[in-house]
């Protein structure tokens, strides 16, 4: 598998540190408010760049935080009178929710922040040992320019940053924190102001800087040096130049193999921003479309791509989707019901080598830099194979195979093709039998009352060959 490293800005062919397992650490959201829809893309691509790892074989450590200490939580919480932990924890529990519905499967570890302060005191303590850090007046600096590597993620040279930091230097000395020894220093630790969250520590009560807390949970949940480190594109510059300075600096081994960024998601083509009133939340994207539409919708696109949202491209997304789920229902018909044989027909064993190569553009779609749009692609290919070859009288055999490579796919997708049974189907199938019997007595009042009844409900009825049809719409 290939993949486009930030680091080197190559595509490079990905091998583990050790065969057959591969750690991942994904920046997570800042616990503050329920996710926006743009959150959602890295949640969605690497969550499918995990799935897509195990369908390889691979076993997986996928770590990912949650920033439950920060200024906004902060900021929250003065807003609401109510403590700090109590916004981040009641916004964790309601992101676990959004990931659920948008089947992003839980992390093997989703640390929180502020529950590693320990490591994280260590590791200050480790860099201002090996001199790598300092404190003044209880706040601990990392002394940039101590780390020679410092830029290359960004690709930015540290005589240029300097420069850009002069304006900003003079605002810094106003605002009073004018004791860093330079200005491309940043914060490693922050000493208490009343009210704030605060934790002990050798330099005074305090809380640690934002760029802390991923080098010292990548350590601990996967180790010193990690397979593939991931995020969305705005964190490459400070945030993850700085983990990398930190790390590197601190673990004397280098710090993460691998660099993913995913492209940003926009919304009509202009940037979200709460100011232009076109920011939304999963919670809102998902009471008006099914969750699998947008998690379908994101993988339209190749990670790295700019990803534009709207109402006519979430439509968009919509049908084509609905394209596969109704192949997979037409094979789940035959399987329950068969026509014909239970076993392969002559013939038949032929059709199921012909997926062979929609397998193969499907895999070689996601060895590409997990390119998902052709991926994808190569499923509806399938989806037109899989309704060419499903004549009625198909054996169920041949029907359970061709649904089992169609499942496999979309599952590395995330997508699920299976129909959902719920509460509303038993009493949709009892409204069915109900007209069938009215229309048996001749009451094609009542049947037609029933019809309309159903389709109030958003549920339209087709009669075919093998009987009452129903669907959602
Ligand atoms: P934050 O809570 O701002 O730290 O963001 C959590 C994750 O969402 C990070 O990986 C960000 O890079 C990513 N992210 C934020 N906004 C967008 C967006 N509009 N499109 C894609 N990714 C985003
Ligand atoms: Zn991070």
């Amino acid at each position: 598998m290939k993949i486009f490293n930030t680091l080197t800005r190559r595509k490079e062919e990905f091998k583990p540190i050790t065969p057959g397992k591969v750690g991942i650490y994904v920046c997570g959201p800042t616990v503050y408010d329920y996710i926006h829809i743009g959150n959602a893309r890295p949640m969605i691509v690497f969550d499918t760049l995990r799935r897509y790892f195990e369908y390889k074989g691979y076993e997986v450590n996928y770590v990912s935080n949650f920033t439950d200490v920060d200024d906004k939580i902060i900021k929250r919480a003065i807003a609401d009178n109510v403590p700090s932990e109590v916004i981040s924890e009641r916004y964790i529990e309601e992101c676990r929710k959004d990931m659920k519905a948008l089947n992003v499967r839980p992390a093997t570890t989703h640390p929180q922040a502020t529950k590693e302060i320990p490591d994280m005191i260590e590791m200050v303590n480790t860099l201002i040992e090996k001199k790598h850090a300092y404190e003044k007046n209880g706040t601990v600096y990392f002394r940039t320019r101590s780390f020679p590597d410092y830029g290359k993620l960004s690709h930015k040279n540290i005589d240029d940053l300097e420069s850009g930091h002069r304006d900003e230097a003079h605002q810094l000395k106003v605002s009073g924190e004018d004791e860093k020894e330079d200005n491309l220093d940043f914060v490693l630790w922050k000493p208490k102001k009343e009210g704030e969250p605060s934790w002990g520590s050798p330099w005074g009560d305090g809380r640690p800087g934002w760029h802390l807390e991923c080098s010292v949970m990548s350590k601990k949940y996967i180790g010193g040096t990690i397979d593939i480190h991931a995020g969305g594109e705005d964190l490459i510059f400070p945030h993850h130049e700085n983990e990398i300075a930190q790390s590197e600096a601190a673990n004397g081994t280098e710090f993460a193999r691998y660099w993913m960024h995913n492209g940003f998601l926009k919304i009509d083509n202009e940037k979200m921003s709460k100011s232009l009133g076109n920011f939304f939340t999963v919670r809102e994207i998902c009471e008006k479309y099914d969750p699998q539409v947008v998690r379908f919708f994101m993988l339209s696109a190749q990670y790295r791509s700019p990803l534009n949202f709207s109402e006519e491209l979430i439509i968009a997304s919509k049908n084509s989707l609905e394209r596969i789920l109704t192949s997979a229902e037409k094979l789940h018909d035959i399987i329950n019901n068969p026509a014909s044989a239970e076993s392969l027909k002559d013939g038949e064993a032929e059709i199921i080598d012909g997926v062979k190569p929609f397998i193969a553009k499907f895999e070689e779609a996601m060895d590409d830099d997990l390119n998902t749009a052709d991926a994808v692609s190569a499923v509806f290919e399938l989806v037109k194979y899989i309704n060419l070859k499903t004549t009625a009288d198909v054996s169920k055999a041949l029907a359970a195979e061709l649904y089992k490579t169609l499942e496999t796919l979309t599952d590395v997708l995330g997508i699920i093709i299976e129909k959902k049974e719920d509460s509303l189907d038993e009493e949709v199938e009892k409204l069915i039998e109900e007209r069938q019997q009215a229309r048996k007595n001749k009451d094609f009042a009542r049947a037609d009352e029933i019809r309309d009844k159903l389709l109030a409900m958003g549920i339209e009825l087709k009669d075919t060959r093998e009987g009452v049809k129903w669907k959602r719409i």
